[in-house]
């Protein structure tokens, strides 16, 4: 048995999930946030159950080394030595990793060279590889990008209609995120039909806090509906989606803001949060629905519109779908968001199976045997699809 250690940093957290390999099965997972304060929250969870501490982490190699050293403490490992690799969500890719890939100093170069492209999180992402590198020497570390599933698009699908040389000079182009997430509820969706990815048209809704689309055909992402950034695409929790370019400078005229100003407004106090003026978990915003806020309906509606806009151009594009995905928080557990989008999907023969509907957070059909185009849950499971690339890379 491996185990394996997957990472996900963000500029003021870090994420992880202990796993034996191959079997899959989850050993510990926990958070360390709030990075850089005097009262960081530690929370790990050992046998179902959840311990929480407040104590100062004052950077990432700090978070990396009360994690390992609590590993020891807790007996969770009897040595640091038993973890035989990790694995580190890497948000930006860009078009040279097609694929997850073995830290080199090669790798770590090209990360760094990104991070003009995603300034929050590749930086965050390299801090946590040279923690682990520092703390584990030897173990092998291994990038698993959320973009590269996404390489696979034509030039006429990433390509933005601006001057070319943006492209040429500084990588201007559609990336496309939630590539793990996308790519494992996809590669399960095959098994689940007994059928090979390659012989599918499939689109997968990861509806999270974030979320993106992406439509999949004969195993490779075709269109995807997140861009340079994550703040492209459809209204999500607290980020904008799609809007006209002009409005940001209106704005900054208008509220005397700058570029940025107006940009971390897209980013945080829109979507949900910026419609309905106050929620952002999508939780709050059915309950509000259901007494009659019409602001919050109106949050969740904007939302809809645009999914179902995705998914008809979508389906045009690849000539037909089998199968609909839903998949994330919202996707596999909220059963209004499911119904209400399916029955605004009914010009292409979509029935929705209500009784089967009625379920959270499990593979499940949730379109009747009539229906012209089946729909799914899927629960994605990012931390596996690490795991599984760290061990493959590794060559573990
Ligand atoms: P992210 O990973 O992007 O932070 P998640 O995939 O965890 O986001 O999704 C968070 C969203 O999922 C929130 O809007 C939350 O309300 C929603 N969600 C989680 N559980 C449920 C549930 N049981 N019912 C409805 N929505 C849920």
């Amino acid at each position: 048995m491996l185990k394996i250690m997957a990472v996900n940093a963000g500029s003021s957290s870090l994420k992880f999930k202990l796993m034996n390999m191959p079997e899959e099965s989850v050993i510990t997972e926990g958070v360390i946030e709030r990075i850089g304060a005097e009262d960081a929250y530690y929370t790990i969870k050992i046998n179902g159950n959840k311990q929480k501490q407040v104590l100062p982490v004052r950077n990432h190699s700090e978070a990396v080394n009360l994690l390992l050293n609590d590993l020891v403490g807790k007996n969770i490992v009897a040595s640091l030595m038993e973890i035989k690799g990790i694995g580190h969500r890497i948000v930006q890719g860009g078009a040279y990793f097609s694929d997850s890939a073995l830290i080199t100093p090669k790798a770590i170069e090209i990360i760094r060279d990104y991070c003009s492209l995603a300034p929050l999180h590749n930086p965050a992402n390299l801090i946590a590889i040279e923690a682990f590198q520092n703390a584990l020497p030897g173990v092998p570390n291994v990038a698993v990008f959320d973009t590269s599933f996404h390489q696979t698009m034509e030039p006429e699908a990433y390509m933005y209609a601006v001057p070319y040389e943006w492209y040429t000079k500084y990588n201007i182009r559609k990336y496309g995120f939630h590539g793990t997430s996308h790519k494992y509820v996809s590669h399960k969706i095959a098994e689940v039909l007994g059928k090979p990815l390659a012989d599918l048209k499939v689109i997968t809704l990861h509806i999270g806090n974030g979320a993106s689309i992406a439509a999949i055909k004969n195993g490779k992402v075709v269109d995807t509906s997140m861009g340079l950034t994550p703040l492209e695409g459809i209204p999500m929790g607290t980020r904008s989606g799609n809007i006209d370019p002009t409005i940001v400078e209106f704005i900054c005229n208008k509220e005397h803001l700058s570029v940025s100003q107006v940009l971390a407004i897209l980013n945080k106090k829109s979507g949900y949060l910026g419609v309905s003026g106050f929620w952002n978990d999508s939780r709050d915003l059915e309950e509000e629905v259901a007494k009659g806020n019409a602001r919050c309906r109106l949050a969740l509606d904007v939302q809809y519109k645009r999914i179902v806009d995705y998914i008809g151009s979508y389906y045009l594009y690849m000539g037909g779908l089998d199968v609909l995905v839903f998949t994330a928080g919202i996707g596999e557990n909220s059963i209004s968001f499911r119904k209400d989008i399916i029955n605004r999907l009914g010009a292409l023969g979509i029935v929705l199976d209500e009784e089967a509907n009625n379920t959270r957070g499990k593979i499940k059909e949730i379109t009747k045997p009539e229906s012209k185009v089946r729909a799914f849950i899927v629960p994605t499971d990012e931390e596996v699809m690490i795991a599984r690339d760290t061990v493959r890379l590794a060559n573990l």
